[in-house]
């Protein structure tokens, strides 16, 4: 495991103050909102005359991530990247986060600078400033909360709430890729943990192992829309499955929907994975998490334009919300939609 004492400095050799100056030194400020970062009592943002958006997320050791197989930079990655997502899911831009660590004293220096070098990393490819967080001990696991803070004009937001009968559904790239992923390295774990000789055999699924390790908030597809002009009537970012998203859309803005198994955009790797674990694909793209793709809504009128944007398919249409919420399969059966989503909390019981 990363965390290894034996190789490493003892945190307590810094301290707490000496630990966040190394973690926060060489940070520059990107971000023209951002007026004070690191080093006050609190950080100064200047939104001017734009709305705000806050969104925070905590991950939890053992419940949230495991540490047997995920590498502490992805983690670091990982924990800023889902909160931006969020923030792209309200049509946002993110300009600024915040992280709070609680970390147990099997962690060294090192280990904690590796979760850094994600953080920084992410910062730099989606132009976040790093401006704050906390940093307190832990008696058991790690722990990182992220908060992302963000702007959009008033007009540009784009809430859960907003889908109309006839708009149509989309989604950005594939689903069920980072399920896959998990479902394989979990495989693996216990193969490990049943015989310790055994050496994990990851080969071929490169795709599926980095959608679920490494995921990537939807900057892209978030830019992509701005430039064509199109402002979402809803969205909402892929994190508990396309089902249970799909029902919060449908719930916030009640209406209902049909969306159609066959336009379901799944990877090759994924699919093969269900294969080999002997289940149905679309269990994976309908319920797997933490795809962290967008899912939104647009008018009918908007097609052609939506149609144009590489990597985003239309994948059914709102309806009224008298006629339910439906998938319609690759054999022509209406099944109703179940959110059975991928809730940490519900796995606990
Ligand atoms: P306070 O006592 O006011 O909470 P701290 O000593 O905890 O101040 O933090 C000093 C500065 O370092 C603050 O600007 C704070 O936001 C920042 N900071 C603390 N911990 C972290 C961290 N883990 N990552 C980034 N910035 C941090
Ligand atoms: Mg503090």
């Amino acid at each position: 495991m990363q965390e290894n004492k034996a190789q490493g400095t003892d945190i307590s050799t810094l301290g707490e103050f000496g630990l966040i100056k190394q973690l926060t030194k060489g940070i520059e400020i990107k971000n023209s909102s951002t007026k004070v970062g690191v080093g006050d009592d609190a950080a100064v943002l200047d939104y001017q005359n734009k709305k705000t958006v806050v969104t925070t997320d905590l991950l939890v050791e053992g419940i949230h991530f495991d540490l047997m197989y995920t590498p502490l930079k992805h983690l670091g990655y990982k924990a800023i990247a889902v909160n931006v997502s969020d923030v792209y899911a309200m049509n946002a831009c993110p300009k600024q986060v915040t992280v709070s660590i609680a970390i147990s004293k099997r962690f060294t220096v090192e280990a904690i600078e590796e979760i850094y070098d994600g953080i920084r990393l992410a910062c730099e490819n989606y132009n976040v400033d790093l401006v704050g967080g906390d940093t307190t001990s832990s008696l058991t696991g790690l722990c990182i909360s992220v908060t992302a803070i963000g702007e959009a004009e008033e007009n540009e937001l784009a809430y859960r709430s907003g889908a109309k009968a006839n708009d149509l559904i989309c989604v950005s790239g594939n689903l069920g890729a980072a399920y896959a992923g998990l479902q394989l390295l979990e495989r693996e774990k216990a193969i490990f943990a049943n015989n310790p000789n055994m050496q994990p055999d990851l080969s071929g699924h490169d795709y599926i192992l980095e959608r679920q390790l490494k995921p990537e908030a939807r900057k892209d597809i978030y830019e992509r829309l701005k430039e064509a002009q199109i402002v979402p009537t809803s969205m909402i970012d892929i994190s508990d499955g396309l089902s249970s998203e799909l029902m919060h859309i449908c719930e916030e803005s009640k209406v209902g929907c049909q969306i159609y198994e066959e336009k379901i955009p799944v990877d090759y790797e994924t699919h093969k994975m269900a294969e080999e674990l002997n289940m149905n694909y679309s269990t994976f793209s309908l319920n797997g998490g933490e795809d962290y793709e967008l899912l939104f809504t647009v008018p009918l009128d908007k097609f052609d334009d939506v149609e144009k944007i590489e990597d985003v398919k239309v994948i059914g249409h709102i309806t009224e919300a008298s006629k339910g919420i439906y998938l319609i399969t690759r054999d022509n059966t209406e099944i109703a939609l179940q959110a059975q989503g991928w809730n940490p909390l519900k796995e606990e019981k």
